[in-house]
């Protein structure tokens, strides 16, 4: 596929603020992505949408802004790429312009915040109990006020107690899913991440589906199954994404009828990804924005 002309809006549909794992408030997620010549802005924190109306409010003159939020699901069956593998894979959900106040969006988000602070609380644990300098007061004063609680706080931590030097560290060393201080979530399952979505009006979009150094990740025939559950779409261009992994996705979005996106997943100084390092072309936005029917794309 082309890349998108200069002349042709910039869209960057994954990115987080401080309301989750990001360092940039909204509003500085908004002028970043200013900075950055982004038009068209998708804020996805993780399991809330408790940044939207500080972004909203922040939104400047010729700058769209698309609410959404990055849903922790499982895969339905724990099919992997590698072969079969009963335990069930984490899966993250793209929700975009869906209602937050409908019923089971706020009882899912609230569940979902509850067992992050216990799950964060276990890890700190797990690695005090084992000798590391942390402990779970001080990881908890990292989390800012409204945010979800998440392991890059615990990664701070770890990098302020000198352990390690960057957060990317961290998580390549002591935080991944097989790392024996890995506490497993009890996640929404995707099929219902999806379901809940629609109902609430909104798009749903598998994000980095195949960012196989996060850990296992599904089979392409579970996309195929969520395709006919009502996903709209894969996030293909995605920094943890190789290129050989984005011609598969690919071909199986162009097979299955699903919307293309790419996407930062930037996250302030959390990661090194800048933002609009990965962008999604025009057709593919409005493509989900006429499949939604939650709130509206807003225009600054
Ligand atoms: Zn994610
Ligand atoms: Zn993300």
């Amino acid at each position: 596929m082309p890349s998108p002309r200069p002349s042709s809006p910039r869209i960057d549909l994954h990115t987080h603020s401080t309301a989750s794992d990001g360092t940039d408030s909204p509003a500085e997620l908004v002028a970043a992505a200013e900075a950055a010549g982004v038009d068209v802005l998708a804020i996805t924190d993780h399991d809330t949408t408790g940044g939207w109306d500080a972004a909203t409010a922040a939104l400047p003159a010729g700058m769209r802004l698309v609410r959404g939020a990055e849903f922790s699901c499982v895969s339905p069956t724990g099919r992997t790429i590698d072969g079969r593998d009963e335990r069930p894979v984490s899966i993250h959900l793209l929700g975009y312009l869906f209602d937050p106040a409908h019923e089971a969006i706020v009882a899912e988000q609230q569940r979902l915040r509850d067992e992050r602070v216990n799950r964060l609380r276990r890890i700190t644990e797990k690695m005090a109990a084992d000798g590391y300098p942390v402990d779970v007061e001080t990881v908890f004063s990292l989390v800012e006020d409204g945010a979800s609680a998440g392991r890059p706080h615990l990664a701070r931590a770890l990098v302020a107690a000198g352990v390690v030097d960057s957060v990317n560290q961290a998580f390549a060393e002591l935080l991944h899913n097989g790392s024996p201080y890995y506490v497993p979530k009890s996640d929404t399952p995707v099929e219902k991440a999806i379901a809940m979505v629609r109902a609430a009006g909104g798009v749903a979009v598998f994000a980095h589906s195949l960012a196989r150094r996060r850990g296992r990740v599904v089979e392409p025939s579970v996309i195929a199954d969520l395709a006919t559950k009502g996903l709209a779409g894969v996030e293909v261009d995605h920094p943890d994404h190789a290129p050989e992994d984005r011609e598969l996705l690919r071909g199986l979005a162009a097979d299955l009828d699903l919307v293309v996106t790419g996407s930062s997943d930037y996250h302030g100084t959390n990661k090194t990804t800048p933002i609009a390092a990965e962008t999604t072309a025009p057709e593919a936005l409005e493509d989900l924005v006429s499949r939604a029917a939650g709130v509206e794309v807003l225009a600054g």
